[in-house]
């Protein structure tokens, strides 16, 4: 077969594909002269109009700093504001005490790696991994592991790129003073079965980070039922903006942790022989705010509760099996990755070219794919391959997107096979 394959994905589910594109104005911008596949959506997401609206209209009519003046502005700033909150702690189903304002995932994960697990380590102890982690879940680990004596170690990944089970639990020991788990794969799309690891590490009475970057948008996450003691995801991954993210942390760690950032606050009280600090969670968001951020944030949340997670991800599922038939369909393909249970993200090899040249050529035809690493280095290094490419779904992608992907990689064939 050398041509693109025909396929036609009747939802199982109302949902109204074309109105859901038509919200999200930069999908309609010409690229390279032509229409825009955009396949980067475990990179970041793109933005609907009701979270460019929230963005536009929070500094149009309520702009100020938050929580520390009288006028009418700073109080529509702070009711906007401390209203997102609220918002965000409902969609995951937790207490406002409990969600945590950070830059995104990675400075979530840092805040536990220093505020709650650094003073927690002593020389010998462990903290267990899995081999598929971004960087953001393993370089926080080894830093503060590196100040302590402590160590980082990692279960290994399946062929079909799974986490070794058997021996992710021989891993675990006395020594393991922290369990850090990726929900979903940014590099396979694997869907790592995190309530069983949970529960797995509490049993041994051992707390648990999940990085939830690539799943907030695309499975029901209900941080409370998981029993995680953190959850760590950024906004921009989820139709919202970028440079903003949530901590969600049980309340009891919160309370028991020292701060990790001093600043404007964070404080209750402030003298030159010392400070106290302010309740959960102020006391761990030093400086002013990113506001906006927290306002396009609740809405892109409201954005996906509104089309309806399982609807989204029965879309998405629908587009991640017709892509790999697609994909399949091509000579000198490989795909690296293929749990069962996967999220809609296809990494493949190409024998005849180098992933950078891959890229090259779908960006001329409009295909916008990540290549590289995908901060996941050790991953690289347990398939055996320099990078990958990298074509990521979201709820506004279609099968139009998936033939012009599959168009333009015969093209590649042509080119370099
Ligand atoms: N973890 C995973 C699985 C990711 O995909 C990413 C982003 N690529 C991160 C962590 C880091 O997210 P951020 O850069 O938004 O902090």
């Amino acid at each position: 077969m050398n041509q693109p394959q025909r396929f036609i994905t009747a939802p199982a589910v109302a949902f109204d594909l074309a109105a859901i594109q038509a919200d999200f104005p930069i999908l309609r911008e010409p690229v390279r002269g032509g229409r825009l596949a955009y396949l980067d959506n475990g990179a970041t997401t793109q933005k609907p109009e009701v979270v460019l609206q929230s963005l536009d209209g929070y500094y149009r009519h309520q702009n100020a700093n938050v929580h520390r003046a009288v006028h009418d502005l700073a109080e529509r700033a702070t009711t906007a504001y401390e209203g997102a909150r609220d918002r965000i702690a409902a969609f995951f189903k937790a207490t406002r005490e409990e969600i945590v304002f950070t830059r995104g995932t990675t400075e979530a994960i840092n805040l536990v790696a220093y505020s709650f697990l650094e003073p927690r380590l002593q020389p010998g102890d462990e903290i267990l991994l899995t081999g598929m982690e971004h960087h953001s879940n393993i370089v926080p680990w080894q830093l503060v592991a590196a100040r302590r004596g402590a160590k980082v170690i990692a279960a290994p990944v399946t062929d079909s790129g799974e986490v070794d089970l058997a021996a992710w639990r021989a891993l675990l020991s006395p020594r393991t003073k922290m369990v850090a788990i990726v929900q979903v794969s940014n590099t396979l799309g694997t869907i790592n079965p995190v309530a069983e690891m949970i529960a797995e590490a509490h049993a041994r009475g051992i707390p648990v980070l999940v990085d939830g970057a690539q799943a907030i948008a695309h499975l029901a996450v209900d941080v409370t039922t998981l029993d995680a003691d953190f959850y760590a995801c950024s906004a921009h991954k989820a139709y919202g903006p970028t440079g903003f993210g949530v901590l969600y942390a049980k309340r009891e760690h919160l309370e028991a942790m020292t701060p990790w950032q001093g600043g404007g606050d964070m404080i209750r009280t402030v003298s030159f022989e010392g400070s106290t600090w302010n309740d959960v969670p102020y006391k761990f968001e030093a400086g002013t705010p990113d506001i906006s951020g927290a306002i396009g944030f609740a809405t892109a949340l409201e954005f996906i509760t509104r089309l309806g997670i399982d609807a989204i991800a029965a879309h998405e599922h629908r587009l991640l099996e017709e892509g790999t038939r697609r994909l399949g369909g091509i000579e000198g393909l490989r795909i690296i990755g293929t749990a069962p249970h996967k999220g809609a993200i296809i990494s493949f090899v190409m024998d005849c070219a180098h992933p950078q040249d891959i890229g090259t050529i779908l960006d001329q035809d409009g295909v916008a794919v990540r290549t590289g690493h995908h901060c996941t280095m050790p991953l690289m290094q347990r398939f055996n391959v320099p990078a990958t490419v990298r074509a990521s779904m979201a709820v506004y992608n279609d099968s139009t997107d998936l033939e012009q992907l599959e168009r333009s990689l015969y093209k590649v064939r042509r080119l370099f096979a």
